[in-house]
């Protein structure tokens, strides 16, 4: 699978459904976060048509009770990435997208001035399907192509405490090992990243049980560094 974004910020022949929930970005303000969520409404549902509704305004809030608490949201993401692998876009890159809320990244605020917003349908406690990763890997990299992209990080990662998505499922490992770092041209950032990854590393959110014993190793493996 290979995606381009063209001028205009769109993903070439990927399904467009213009979102009205956008505006400008601050003048001067590059693309340089990706930003990971997961959603699916009703929560764990998966298919239907209320994620597009969401983010055109055209939930019906009567139509569950999760609908109605919210209310009168005025939500988007650049892109949502389904089940099956397919990609949909809603605002277009140049634009800033209302996804992330209050949020930082590095000590840097408002993250959606300088971010793309990728939607993953899921849940915090559902794997993540093959074909979304292969989708979110070649859209990651057609955004870096592009866009001076320094980090990818996950919504919990920047509203920690209030955010909890894209969840202990989501397998940063297997994404960042999906980017292909040979091709030139990449942003170091990025491709540090990706190196990264095949370091064996812990999903975030799941921290590993120090036995004694294992610490003791490992002072007695340090002795000498
Ligand atoms: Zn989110």
């Amino acid at each position: 699978m290979k995606l381009r974004i063209n001028e205009q910020g769109l993903a070439e022949g990927v399904r467009y459904v213009p979102s009205p929930n956008c505006d400008d970005r601050p003048a001067g303000c590059a693309v340089e976060l990706i930003v990971i969520h997961s959603i699916s409404l009703p929560p764990g549902k998966f298919g239907g048509p209320e994620i597009e509704a969401l983010f055109m305004n055209r939930l019906d809030p009567g139509a569950h009770p999760y609908f109605a608490a919210l209310g009168e949201l005025r939500v988007s993401a650049h892109f949502l990435v389904r089940r099956d692998g397919e990609l949909v876009q809603f605002v277009p890159c140049t634009k800033r997208a209302w996804h992330a809320g209050a949020s930082s990244f590095k000590g840097r605020p408002r993250c959606n001035d300088y971010s793309i917003g990728i939607e993953l349908e899921g849940t915090d406690r559902t794997a993540f399907a093959p074909g979304q990763y292969q989708t979110l890997a070649a859209l990651t990299l057609a955004l870096n192509a592009c866009y001076p992209i320094r980090d990818m990080a996950g919504h919990s990662d920047v509203a920690p405490g209030r955010k909890t998505d894209p969840g202990p499922l989501f397998d940063w490992k297997r994404y960042l090992a999906m980017l292909d770092i040979k091709r030139p041209g990449r942003n170091p950032a990025v491709v540090e990243k990706a190196k990264g990854a095949r370091r064996p590393a812990l999903p975030r959110g799941m921290y590993k049980v120090q036995t004694k014993s294992t610490a003791a190793r490992r002072r007695v493996k340090n002795v000498g560094r």
